[in-house]
């Protein structure tokens, strides 16, 4: 029955961890996957997370009951406002609304099937586009639900090491009308670079002029200027302009909690009628797909950013965590020049947020595995995995990688 099954290609990301794993050499790095470390290499839980997770663990209250198809209402609350602002006309008005998912992921599956099974009057062959580059399951999961025409527009300006903005606008208003554009809330994936607020502008403007919808995929809020509501500036700006939006918010990075698995897709519609009835579609696209999320993570976030004390230790977490990046971008920028490494560094510390693209080719990462440093064939590096003690390392290495 199954003879014809061919061997899937291994998930790049995972498949770089599992060689740094099993590699033995006393000096190695891994720079591949998306998850903050310590300066001393290791995961970090919050320090507001153990603390809920404490009071979690002595709360007879709590339960293992079944939580609503749309997930924890105190969280999707909270979720949305995080990301809308407390004040948003739009929550006002009770046409935005939060769905718990399955991190970032799943609330980007949830939009897509959504949008597949709803949007512009079912049209089903309405192109999807994405960043050149971008991270590479926003595709897939898209294709996944059923879009079949995938397209990219231009975002990175490979010989300046910037946003090719000019790139950009151009295929935005080139696009089909009702074209689906996914965009990055902060801190792009993989590249580091984000729009500033006026060109934001001016993609909102791209956007009303073809009637393109966005999708903000927002997996790092708070994680690039370490203020949540600075991060927000996308997402907040198309609610204000009076857009219909879908934005997919991960937990993951900004609370550690990679594993618990909770996001949360924040709907905004044109009114309160439109919201619910959207709402219940997603219900029962939830409940054929997985019935109902889980409980602990999204407890966890939803007690954090309740209580004033908690949130305030969650934002002096967040500060932790992107000073650190920042941090460990001025070292390596200033060790490289230092050391007189061939090539322009800057981009390292203009970059922001958890990712680098070094520049570095595909032949110069080669060059680095076998050094026993781990990272993606298109130079992209995790900032978090460099630390003060691996630097003099990783620096060295890349400056034979360049010379060489
Ligand atoms: N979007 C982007 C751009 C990401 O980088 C990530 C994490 N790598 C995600 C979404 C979703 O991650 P998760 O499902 O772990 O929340």
């Amino acid at each position: 029955l199954f003879a014809d099954v061919e061997l899937a290609a291994p998930v790049v990301v995972f498949q770089l961890t599992a060689d740094y794993n099993a590699d033995n050499a006393d000096k190695k790095i891994n720079l591949g996957v998306g998850a903050y470390r310590t300066d001393e290499g290791e995961p970090w839980v919050l320090p507001v997370v153990r603390s809920v997770e404490a009071q979690m663990a002595i709360d007879p209250a709590l339960n293992h009951e079944y939580l609503p198809i749309l997930g924890l209402p105190s969280f999707r609350e909270l979720a949305t406002q995080l990301i809308l602002g407390k004040d948003s006309r739009a929550i006002l008005e009770n046409r935005a609304g939060g769905v718990q998912s399955i991190s970032g992921t799943g609330a980007l599956r949830l939009a897509a099937e959504f949008l597949y099974r709803y949007y512009n009057k079912r049209e089903k062959s309405t192109p999807v586009y994405v960043s050149s580059p971008t991270w590479g399951n926003q595709t897939a999961v898209f294709k996944n639900a059923g879009f079949t025409d995938m397209r990219t527009y231009r975002y990175w300006d490979a010989e300046d090491r910037c946003l090719d903005y000019k790139g950009m606008l151009e295929d935005m208003l080139n696009a089909p009308e009702y074209s689906i554009f996914i965009f990055h809330g902060c801190a792009h994936n993989p590249t580091g670079v984000d729009p500033t607020h006026e060109q934001w502008q001016g993609i909102a403007k791209a956007c009303k002029e073809r009637n393109i919808f966005p999708v903000l995929d927002c997996a790092y809020q708070g994680f690039a200027s370490g203020d949540p509501d600075v991060d927000a500036y996308s997402a907040r700006m198309f609610v204000d302009l009076g857009f219909e939006v879908l934005i997919c918010q991960s937990f993951a990075k900004n609370f550690g909690l990679y594993n618990e698995r909770v996001g949360n897709l924040t709907m905004v519609m044109h009114d309160a009628p439109t919201l619910s009835r959207c709402k219940s579609q997603v219900e029962l696209i939830i409940r054929a797909m997985y019935s109902n999320p889980p409980h602990h993570g999204a407890r966890v976030v939803a007690s954090t950013l309740a209580n004033p004390a908690f949130k305030q230790e969650w934002l002096d977490n967040l500060h932790t965590m992107s000073s650190r990046i920042k941090e460990m971008r001025q070292l390596l920028h200033s060790k490289l020049r230092a050391k007189g490494t061939p090539g322009n560094w800057d981009h390292i510390i203009n970059q922001i947020g958890m990712f680098s693209f070094t520049g570095l080719n595909a032949s110069q990462v080669q060059y680095l595995k076998k050094r026993h440093i781990y990272l993606l064939s298109s130079g992209r590096i995790n900032m978090c995995g460099l630390t003060t003690s691996n630097m003099e390392y990783f620096v060295d290495n890349v400056h034979d990688a360049v010379t060489n």
